[in-house]
């Protein structure tokens, strides 16, 4: 503000000097009105200008925030990306640390996805992605951090979610995947996803967490797909049998 008043002022001033100069130059006597319009003009001009700039700001600021937001999305499912995900959840496990809640980490995957791709073309393929997708974010709460971390792989951090919880949370996902009406050509098509459940504790770290995830995630797939496990320290657990 300060700011804007000494350079209206001084744009003042400099306007003054020069409508003096050019009437010295031409030898005219000075008019009065002529030479207080000159001081005038730049302190009118200086309000609307400095508004308008404080615009251009505000929208370029807030064009930023949506291209940093963009950047973090997967493009074709609206989830976090895989760097974006990673991110969430390092500050997600330091929260969780910080204040002893706990936390769980499903990783999923479709399963015999490529011979969905195979059998209805990779536009199918997509569209069952992006199913999947929101079948994630319709189970889980705003708080939880949901990513698409590879082609058919998901990712979900579980905010404040007992392990139990957890389980139930994972269970709902394998069954909304399973009962999702997916047609192509008349004709539904199953899907299904697998699911690995792991337990923030304490000495883990991200990599740690992910490591027992993946081994319960290929445990599901080893027990016959279409399901969740858990991993317990010492190895997966069932957490649920398909009936
Ligand atoms: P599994 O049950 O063992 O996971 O079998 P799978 O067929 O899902 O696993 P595999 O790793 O053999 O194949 C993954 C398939 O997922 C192949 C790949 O083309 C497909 N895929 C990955 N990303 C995308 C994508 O963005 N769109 C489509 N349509 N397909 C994708
Ligand atoms: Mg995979
Ligand atoms: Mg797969």
């Amino acid at each position: 503000m300060l700011g804007t008043l000494i350079a209206s002022g001084l744009s003042s001033l400099a306007s003054m000097g020069l409508f003096a100069t050019v009437a010295h130059l031409r030898e005219d006597p000075i008019d009065p009105f002529w030479l207080a319009f000159a001081g005038a003009a730049p302190i009118v001009m200086a309000g609307p200008m400095v508004a308008y700039l404080l615009e251009l700001l505000r929208r370029l600021a807030r064009a930023k925030l949506e291209l940093e937001e963009l950047a973090r999305r997967d493009s074709m499912t609206g989830l976090l990306n895989r760097r974006a995900f990673f991110e969430a959840a390092e500050a997600a496990i330091q929260r969780a640390r910080r204040s002893s809640r706990p936390l769980t980490l499903l990783v999923l995957d479709a399963d015999h996805f490529k011979s969905i791709n195979d059998s209805y073309g990779h536009a199918a393929g997509d569209e069952a992605l992006r199913l999947i997708a929101r079948t994630l974010l319709a189970a889980t709460r705003r708080s939880d951090v949901v990513g698409r971390i590879g082609g058919e792989e998901f990712a979900v951090l579980l905010d404040g979610a007992a392990p139990d919880e957890a389980a139930l949370v994972a269970e709902r996902i394998v069954s909304a995947v399973r009962l999702l009406d997916f047609e192509r050509g008349g004709e539904r098509v199953p899907l299904s996803v697998s699911a690995g459940l792991a337990v923030l504790e304490p000495g883990l770290d991200l990599d740690g967490l992910f490591s027992r995830a993946d081994a319960a995630l290929y445990a599901a797939k080893r027990a016959g797909r279409g399901r969740a496990r858990r991993a317990e320290a010492e190895g997966p657990s069932t957490v649920r049998r398909r009936a």
